[in-house]
């Protein structure tokens, strides 16, 4: 009799399958299919859980295969599995189970020896290998993932494990705590937001920039609210779907940090003192959320080049267990900085005394890679008078639009910014005419990248704003967004 389990290896992992077989002879209990020294100790734990839920040892010879052979076994994963098979084969003999050649569950989790199920890393790689191998039913520790458009059974001890797999067996359509995804989340107009209320266009850009998946740089004076209003985001911010929570609780679970299935986005502050070796880690922690990267100018160019490369590839690669292992690192950044080397540039009052040279060579430090991929340069401005200030945004329907547009067509494609690196999209959505009017209005001073990044922007602005149609006041707001940094520093002068 055989079923499925899972071995996690870093962020990815690989599908066991657990076949027991029992035979007359001398008693014992041997597991084949190269297994290490921690499997091979499960033969303990499994005896003594048995033992201690009630249940029988077998009085025959356990033999426990693990398949693929070729592949080594590590971990205490497969714990669950091994003693469920053994328990399923038995009643199968005793005719309590019908006789089945395999049953289509994944298993996963480490026994106590009292009986109880331990949590385990990454369950939900094992969930999502169970997608994929067509398992019915999945049997894994309770460990606050209660989720899935698979049905799952969440455990505590090994005798609620059997009771599961014998109630499926018994009605093959059960539905296991099946739950729903998260829904929409309420934006929250309260206190945060409040804050910044008084921040002319603030909200408008950290919408367009939540909305469209648009990287954002906030830069202003010292003391006027730019990291307040760069931590206002993910309040934006459309919760991930499943797929996406299904990631980013597998980094979490791979990297240590909580075993539990993660309904919102991440957001994470980016540490001035930052390492080589640290930066991966964050990056991976960071999949599916927000990078909030706080007076990025002061930054040193390693870690400016590590943000840049790791935003381009969105993905990362860190070593687990002596292995390396690729992680997803597909996160959007908000980053805030001075407007100028004193600060001051901004204040009406003129206090700011940086000759242009010197307010150039500060932007130049972010490297022009870098600041090319800032869709939006937004001015936190203490006086106010922004434009977007009076346009009028919906933000579940710019999402909803979204959805709807790419879901059925392009899947992988969430917000308007990804169209950046979906050249295969791209046609559908942004045509000539809009690239040619880009162009027009820009005489030619923006790259490739940026005519994209002003015509993805430009549909999130037509979104935000209910409408099918981009028009060229949706584009001139677009390349308004981006047009500081490169040559312009002076949105007031003072
Ligand atoms: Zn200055």
């Amino acid at each position: 009799m055989r079923i499925h389990s899972f071995m996690s290896k870093g962020f990815a992992g690989d599908c066991i399958t657990v076949e027991a077989d029992l035979r007359k002879g001398f008693p014992g209990f041997d597991i084949v299919g190269l297994p290490d020294g921690a499997i091979r100790e499960s033969k303990e734990r499994v005896r003594s859980a048995m033992r201690n839920c009630g249940f029988r040892i077998p009085r025959e010879r356990v033999l426990i295969n693990l398949a693929p052979a070729g592949m080594h076994k590590t971990g205490s994963h497969l714990d669950l599995a091994i003693a469920l098979a053994i328990i399923i084969t038995q009643k199968m003999a005793e005719g309590i189970f019908p006789v089945l050649e395999a049953i289509p569950i994944m298993v996963v989790g480490e026994l106590g020896l009292d009986g109880s199920v331990i949590s385990v890393q990454n369950v939900q790689g094992a969930l999502v290998a169970a997608q994929a191998r067509g398992c019915k039913l999945c049997v894994i520790p309770d460990q606050g993932i209660s989720t899935g458009e698979y049905a799952v059974a969440c455990v505590r001890t090994l005798s609620a494990a059997v009771a599961k797999v014998q109630e499926y067996l018994r009605s093959q359509d059960v539905e296991y705590g099946k739950v729903v995804e998260t829904p929409h989340c309420e934006m929250l107009d309260n206190a945060p937001f409040a804050l910044v209320e008084g921040l002319s266009g603030v909200r408008k850009a950290l919408e367009i920039a939540a909305v469209g998946g648009h990287q954002l740089l906030l830069f202003g004076p010292p003391g006027v609210g730019k990291t307040l209003a760069a931590s206002c985001l993910p309040q934006v911010l459309a919760p991930p779907d499943l797929t996406m929570q299904l990631e980013i609780s597998r980094c979490r679970s791979v990297l240590g940090e909580s075993d539990d299935l993660v309904g919102s986005r991440p957001f994470r502050l980016l540490s001035q003192t930052c390492s080589r070796e640290d930066f991966p880690r964050e990056a991976a922690l960071c999949h599916g959320g927000l990078m909030i990267v706080d007076e990025i100018a002061s930054l040193g160019k390693g870690i400016l080049n590590w943000l840049r490369e790791t935003h381009d590839q969105k993905k990362v690669r860190l070593r687990i267990d002596r292995t390396l292992s690729e992680f997803p690192a597909d996160f959007q950044i908000v980053a805030t900085m001075n407007a100028c080397p004193c600060g001051q540039l901004g204040f009406e009052d003129g206090r700011c005394s940086c000759t242009p040279v010197a307010i150039s060579r500060y932007w130049n430090r972010l490297g022009a890679g870098l600041l090319d991929r800032f869709d939006i340069r937004f001015p936190v401005d203490p006086i106010g008078g922004n434009p977007l200030e009076a346009l009028d945004f919906d933000v579940d329907v710019a999402y909803d639009r979204q959805r709807k547009r790419y879901a059925t067509i392009f899947p992988g494609i969430r917000r308007n910014a990804d169209l950046m690196f979906r050249a295969d999209a791209r046609s559908g959505f942004i045509p000539d005419s809009m690239v040619g009017l880009v162009k027009d209005i820009t005489r030619g001073s923006l790259g490739y990248r940026g005519i994209l990044s002003v015509c993805t922007m430009a549909r999130t602005i037509a979104d935000l704003q209910d409408r099918e149609e981009v028009t060229e006041q949706q584009v001139a707001y677009a390349i308004d967004l981006r047009r500081y940094g490169s040559h312009d520093f002076y949105w007031r002068s003072s």
